[in-house]
């Protein structure tokens, strides 16, 4: 069967999936991938179709999640654009083996690591970031000189198709392929021997490619999410926290992002101010019917709202509404919503949130939330907004969390320089930048010896006087 007829077979089944692993797996063989001049015009082909394709990216977006044009432009291609340009500007010097230091036990000798390519890799993605999160982890599978397979979120289908579309255009399609599709053909791929697994998107799921990686001893990233806390120091320049949590929260596809705030706590004292100054903020940016401003996205999908809807509603019955709470299911939207002194067992407190509402614990001394962090499931991120050095260190030394940032929202991802992951149930394995590079490569372990230095005492016989030597 060619490659046109598999492509054209309605159903990408565990034939299909097992004839792309055979062909990928052949290309490969050829050595093409692992030369720096392959990957960097893999890296040129990207910034290409992000140059002429800009509009068409931004439209999927809007037809998936009405995503705001800047936000796409952004979050998504923006993003990406950079991490293509770290690439061409760090390959060489990262293709490097590295020289290292040996044993007394073996001089003369010499060693070093040299990188060296996996093979073929799948990259699964999820819908909230369907550009970038299908793409950045495939830049780093490129960069490190593999064949990659891709499949995209069928929850935003619009980018899915695009990616297609796109990626058979612009890309080597030789080594570079996307499998479009639901539960049935990421299950018949996730049957094949793949050299490394990069998964984002929730943990159950994460859980069902572990297990499947497990079977072929192959290695993970697993990119997931959990319940960022945002805690909120009494000292703090009110305006700009609040206006830094909205960014990260609402400005972030109306809180469908992985590190978007989950929760704010903060001292019983202290929340009154908290809430009033999110709410003018709030205000500010969405104005008084936020339903209707273009600047926030739509919720995905009406199984997301139903399961957002049954989380306000219980939010409603215990009266903990303190600003927001419409919604309109015609459009799929809901509009940012704050809720305060919600009890740790409520409902919303029980799972990641992934939209619009931001509870608020309050808590008697601010040091109480490091316990409250630390009772539960180790976050993807963990935000504080302080002015106390004393408190700071105690929060960036005692709190797990994937990532952490103080006086900020989000902005700690687009530090190339930083790994991206979780830790614990927020994931396994990290990315950008170097570490994505890293997380798509072996590194060899090389010694060089020569003929001399050929000591005797390691060779039989074992006799009294070498055991003496
Ligand atoms: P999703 O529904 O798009 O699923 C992710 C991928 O898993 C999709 O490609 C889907 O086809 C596949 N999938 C679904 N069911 C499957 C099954 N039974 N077997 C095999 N594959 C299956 O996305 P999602 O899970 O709703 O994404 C949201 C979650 O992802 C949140 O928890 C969020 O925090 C997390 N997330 C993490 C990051 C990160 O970088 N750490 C980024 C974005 C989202």
């Amino acid at each position: 069967m060619s490659r046109e007829e598999s492509q054209k077979k309605k159903v990408f089944d565990a034939e299909a999936a097992s004839f792309l692993m055979k062909e990928l797996r052949g290309n490969v063989g050829s050595g093409t991938t692992r030369s720096y001049e392959w990957r960097v015009s893999q890296m040129k082909a990207l910034l290409k179709l992000m140059d002429e394709n800009e509009d068409h990216i931004v439209d999927a977006l809007r037809s998936d999640l009405d995503k705001p044009p800047l936000e796409t432009v952004v979050y998504e291609v923006g993003m990406l654009r950079n991490s293509c340009e770290v690439v061409l500007k760090e390959l060489k010097h990262w293709m490097m083996p590295e020289k290292v230091k040996t044993a007394i036990a073996t001089f003369p000798s010499s060693a070093e690591i040299v990188p060296e390519p996996l093979g073929v890799v799948l990259v699964i993605s999820a819908w909230n970031y369907p550009f970038l999160l299908s793409l950045d982890p495939v830049v780093g599978a490129i960069a490190a000189g593999n064949a990659v397979v891709l499949k995209p979120s069928e929850i935003s289908p619009a980018t899915s198709s695009l990616l297609a579309k796109l990626l058979e255009k612009y890309m080597d399609n030789s080594f570079i392929r996307v499998v479009e599709g639901e539960v049935d053909e990421t299950t018949a791929l996730l049957q094949q021997k793949w050299d490394k697994i990069f998964y984002t998107g929730n943990g159950r799921v994460g859980r069902i490619v572990m297990t499947a990686a497990a079977k072929h001893l192959t290695p993970v990233v697993l990119e997931l999410g959990g319940k960022s806390p945002v805690v909120v120091d009494s000292n703090v320049n009110l305006q700009v926290t609040a206006r830094r949590i909205i960014s990260g929260k609402w400005g972030l596809n109306n809180g469908q992002a992985c590190i978007s705030p989950d929760y704010v706590i903060t001292t019983k004292n202290y929340a009154p101010k908290l809430v009033d100054a999110l709410k003018t903020e709030l205000e500010n940016s969405y104005g008084k019917s936020p339903l209707e401003s273009k600047d926030l996205s739509r919720i995905v999908n009406s199984n997301h709202f139903a399961r957002l809807t049954k989380l306000l509603d219980d939010a409603k019955v215990s009266g903990k509404i303190v600003y927001g709470g419409e919604k309109d299911e015609s459009k799929l939207r809901i509009a940012p919503t704050l809720l305060l002194d919600v009890p740790r067992d409520s409902l919303i407190m029980g799972e990641e949130i992934f939209g619009p509402l931001l509870p608020i614990i309050t808590v008697n001394k601010l040091e109480e939330s490091i316990d409250v962090i630390n009772s539960g499931t180790k976050p993807l991120a963990a935000y504080l907004f302080t002015t106390d050095n004393k408190f700071k260190e105690q929060f960036v030394k005692t709190v797990s969390a994937g990532g952490m940032l103080v006086n900020d929202t989000a902005l700690h991802l687009v530090v190339h320089t930083l790994p991206f992951g979780g830790v614990g149930d927020s994931g396994t394995g990290a990315y950008h930048g170097k570490f994505s590079f890293d997380a798509f490569t072996h590194k060899k372990a090389v010694l060089y010896r020569s003929f001399m230095g050929d000591a005797s005492i390691r060779y039989p016989p074992y006799t009294n006087t070498k055991l003496r030597l």
